[in-house]
């Protein structure tokens, strides 16, 4: 099975534990207003690439996932091709590889994606915005299939971590943190780390090459300091719910 990938990166740290070789498949379903690599977004593009090539060429790194590390499948919407990651992980498992997904959930929740990430070692899911209305003006799409996902990895006591972008002026206030909180709700007992990262503006250049219009070409890149304190004041909430 061949599937697009937009780009690889073979020794990321952020998408996961350890050393990773990131694969970053295209075309997303999304279209978040913050979004850095739009040019992962049109579902035409990206270079077919056959699982068992993909598969040859991360066994030649294997030696530095030792440690924790392994292959991380992004996007654009990795789930798009769950049926080329899930043919991944099988021949990846079978020389003690394991697969973590890093998706924004924006698939429905069908049988391909419940085997990619049965056969997944962890699930990162962004949790975009705090409502509907949010996802509807910011990510143009819906909140339903990422919710599913979340519910499906909590009941599966998948290895799960969280992630959202803060963006000045839309959701950098405590209140805001408090709004996702209140979406999360119980399943805040099923994820083993809830992380905010901050929106910058290195992927506006992308916009201008594409000709799209960037809607938030006027936002300034949120401070370290800001992203510190709500991640301190996240973190702080959690240890009082938990
Ligand atoms: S889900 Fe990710 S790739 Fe898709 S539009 Fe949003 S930020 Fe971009």
């Amino acid at each position: 099975m061949q599937a697009p990938i937009h780009s690889e990166e073979s020794f990321a740290t952020l998408d996961g534990t350890g050393i990773r070789y990131a694969v970053f498949l295209q075309g997303c379903p999304f279209k978040c207003a913050y979004c850095h690599n739009p040019d992962t977004q049109p579902f035409a593009g990206g270079t077919p690439v056959q699982a068992d090539d993909l598969v040859k060429k991360i066994l030649r790194y294997k030696t530095y996932f030792k440690g924790g590390g392994g292959v991380t499948f992004s996007g654009g919407e990795p789930l798009l091709h769950a049926q080329f990651i899930l043919e991944c992980e099988q021949k990846l498992a079978a020389f003690g590889i394991g697969c973590a997904l890093d998706t924004s959930g924006a698939v429905p929740l069908n049988d391909a994606v419940r085997a990619a990430v049965d056969h997944s070692e962890m699930v990162i899911l962004d949790i975009k915005m705090p409502n509907e209305e949010g996802y509807e003006k910011y990510i143009h799409g819906s909140m339903k299939n990422p919710l599913a996902l979340f519910d499906y990895c909590v009941s599966n006591g998948k290895r799960l971590w969280l992630r959202t972008v803060i963006v000045p002026g839309i959701n950098d206030r405590e209140e805001d943190v408090e709004s996702y909180l209140a979406l999360i709700g119980e399943r805040i007992k099923g994820v083993e780390k809830y992380e905010l990262l901050a929106f910058h503006t290195l992927g506006f250049s992308k916009y201008e090459k594409l000709g799209w219009e960037n809607p938030l070409k006027d936002t300034p890149a949120l401070t370290n300091e800001r992203l510190a304190a709500l991640q301190t004041y996240l973190d702080g909430r959690i240890k009082e719910i938990l």
